[in-house]
Order: C-alpha cells, then sequence, then structure tokens
C-alpha cells in the first residue's frame, strides 16, 4: 500500500478529474482535515507525482514507508529562507549597501557550490565594524515568517511534538524567534561584538550543514527518541545532512537539489502543510 497527500482541502472538480485520471478510474479521495488522501496499492513514480502536483497547483507528497506519524516527537527546522522568508545575513548587508556581494555569496552555498562554513566567514567578515543596531533593524523591519509558521508550531505542540530551530544564521535572531514563537530549542552562530559594533567574526563553532545534524542528534538524547521520530525541514544544501537522518524530511520551497533528495517537497503550500503528515 502507498499513501498520498495532497496538500489542499478544497480540490475543484476539474483537480478531482485530474487525479481520478492520472491513478485510476474511481481513485478514492478521502479528506482528513486539511488535506486530501488517496490509497494505492503500489506507489506510483515521483515523475508522475511530480507532474500532477504542476498541473492541479497543488503539493502531493507520498509517505515514506516505513512512516509512523504517531511516533513523531521532535520537528527540526531550518530558519532562513524556510521558517522566515529572509535570509538574515542579507539584509543586515543591505543595511550597509553590502547585499548584492553578500547574497551573491549566500546564493552560490545554498546551491551547494560554496562550502558554507567558508562562505558564513567570508561574509560575516564582510560586517566588520557594522553598528549592532542593524540587527535590531533586520529583526524588526524585514523578518518576516513564511505563511503558517504560527499555525505549524502550535498545530505541533498540540500533537505534543516539540520544535527545535536551528541555523546557519545568528543567535541574535533565532533567540528573539524563540521567545515570539514559543519554540523548545534554537542553535545558531554568535555574532562576535565589541562597544556596538560586530567584529566581523564568528564565536564558537561554525553551525553549518554537519552541525545541524549533530543538533537533531543531540536533541534525540536529550529527548529520548530515536532519529526516525523527527522530521526535518530545510530549504539549502547545508540541511541536507541533518534531512538524511530524519524519519521524514520536507524540502521547503527549496533548490532543485534540496527537492531531490528529500523524501517530501512543498512548493505551492505553507509551512502548516507539514501538519498533513502527522494529523
Ligand atoms: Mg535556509
Amino acid at each position: 500500500m502507498a499513501t498520498l497527500i495532497i496538500h489542499s482541502n478544497t480540490l475543484n472538480f476539474e483537480q478531482s478529474k485530474v487525479i481520478e485520471r492520472t491513478f485510476a478510474q474511481g481513485t478514492k479521495l478521502t479528506k482528513i482535515d486539511n488535506h486530501f488522501r488517496v490509497e494505492l496499492d503500489t506507489p506510483p513514480a515521483l515523475e508522475i507525482i511530480q507532474k500532477l502536483a504542476n498541473e492541479i497547483k497543488v503539493d502531493i507528497n507520498l509517505l515514506p514507508e516505513n512512516f509512523n506519524a504517531k511516533e513523531i516527537k521532535l520537528v527540526i527546522s531550518d530558519m532562513d529562507s524556510t521558517l522566515i522568508s529572509i535570509e538574515c545575513v542579507d539584509e543586515i548587508a543591505d543595511y550597509v549597501n553590502l547585499k548584492p556581494e553578500v547574497a551573491a555569496i549566500t546564493e552560490a552555498a545554498m546551491r551547494g557550490e560554496l562550502n558554507f562554513e567558508e562562505s558564513l566567514i567570508k561574509r560575516v567578515s564582510l560586517l566588520k565594524g557594522l553598528d549592532t543596531s542593524a540587527l535590531s533593524y533586520v529583526y524588526n523591519d524585514r523578518l518576516k515568517l513564511n505563511p503558517g509558521a504560527e499555525k505549524w508550531i502550535s498545530g505541533l505542540h498540540k500533537n505534543d511534538i516539540k520544535f527545535a530551530l536551528v541555523s546557519g544564521g545568528f543567535t541574535f535572531f533565532t533567540e528573539r524567534l524563540q521567545k515570539q514563537l514559543n519554540l523548545d530549542f534554537t542553535r545558531a552562530n554568535l555574532l562576535g561584538e565589541e562597544n556596538g559594533e560586530l567584529t566581523g567574526e564568528v564565536i564558537g563553532g561554525i553551525i553549518g550543514a554537519h552541525a545541524k545534524a549533530e543538533f537533531l542528534h543531540e536533541l534525540c538524547q536529550k529527548l529520548e527518541i530515536k532519529p526516525n521520530q523527527v522530521i526535518a525541514v530545510g530549504d539549502g544544501a547545508n540541511d541536507l545532512v541533518m534531512m538524511k537522518e530524519a524519519g521524514l524530511s520536507v524540502a521547503f520551497n527549496a533548490k532543485p537539489a534540496v527537492q531531490k533528495q528529500a523524501s517530501t517537497a512543498l512548493n505551492y503550500s505553507g509551512l502548516d502543510a507539514i501538519l498533513d503528515f502527522i494529523e
């Protein structure tokens, strides 16, 4: 048996017809909370699912075979371009008109062309001497949650699932989001500061791809759960190591290389569609 999740609660007649035509006449669509499910005897090829999703403009995911929603106890998520819609470091750079230089390095790192750790050191060094009020400005004026973020997190908490935010960005933002959204755990990079200015350095170990995966394992130990009881969510190449460790991985508005390697992907829905996997 294979279960398809159709991440929409309002399929119109046309969309339902296309779904039926794709699988078989009489395919039964079952509505569960905010989404539809289809049970099939054999899992359809990924290309078929993707083609259908693009045709009806609704996300469709195949539940991984061994996935057990009832066992999920933790969701671990990336911050920049996943929980929030911006890349914080790019916006800080914009404050001093360095955005093109910094954003080009961010893009290359997210596509996996540049080692994340090196790219972060490079970008942060460009911020040397910047007044730390730039960080507050970015948090207050630029930082926006991605659609569905609050509903997603409160839905997880209702189901007794903890939420961890892990970021190759900065603690300045993860700590504020932790208070704002009542997050259970956070980890990110600490920016060096001196006399109200950034030193252009990151203090301590850099939270890159492997550190994100390590955080997942650390939390599993703390919560006494196994990695297959975790859902990992991200958009960039530096999320992939962590995503591979989890029982289910979600590529959220992700780069093609990330979508290819994740067990599920969302491109049309908000973050709250992740609740469809556990309800
Ligand atoms: Mg990201």
